[in-house]
């Protein structure tokens, strides 16, 4: 997008952290600026909407940030893919695997009306595993992942490449 400089000039690298090695791509300056966070969501929007989005599928717990004003201003619902054990009524739930261990994401058994168009929403693919575990779930409650969208793609790692070739689509804002 013509603003992914401008955005990607807004995100605040932290070396070593959460742990040595580690630099965690920080989007707190981004939303703490309200012209640039009203750029980022500006730029959602403009990619989606002529796509007859039916549903925002947002990922626990920074792609709720994004997830919500989109599904605002694209007039589409709104469905929280969630961390294990914290959506109260019938799940469905995906297990994947992490440098250390492996994590889990649920989603409402009645999310979705079967063949809805679903984009999925979050912050940042990294290995890609959390992004992939979603739009797996999405079409087995039988919704249709129309596009994997992030703020930022790390694809050193691998995860967009790796989205890709199970089959989905993804836009990323910078990378
Ligand atoms: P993945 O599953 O390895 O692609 O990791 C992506 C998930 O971890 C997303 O839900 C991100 O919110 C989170 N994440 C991983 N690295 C970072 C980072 O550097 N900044 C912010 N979130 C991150």
């Amino acid at each position: 997008t013509p603003y992914s400089d401008y955005i990607k000039g807004v995100i605040r690298t932290v070396r070593d952290w959460p742990q040595a090695g580690i630099n965690f791509r920080d989007i707190t300056p981004l939303m703490q600026n309200r012209a640039a966070f009203r750029k980022l969501i500006d730029a959602f929007v403009h990619q989606y909407q002529e796509q007859e989005i039916d549903a925002i599928a947002a990922i626990d717990a920074r792609g709720f940030i994004i997830g919500a004003p989109l599904a605002y201003e694209l007039n589409t619902s709104f469905v929280p893919v969630r961390k294990k054990g914290k959506l109260p009524f019938k799940t469905l739930s995906e297990t994947y695997k992490l440098e250390y261990g492996e994590a889990t994401v649920e989603l409402h058994a009645d999310a979705f009306q079967a063949g809805e168009r679903i984009l999925v929403v979050d912050d940042l693919i990294a290995t890609g595993g959390t992004m992939l575990a979603a739009a797996k779930l999405i079409k087995r409650v039988g919704g249709e992942v129309v596009e994997c969208a992030t703020i930022i793609d790390l694809p050193d790692l691998g995860g967009s490449d790796a989205i890709q070739a199970a089959g989905f689509k993804i836009f990323s804002v910078c990378s």
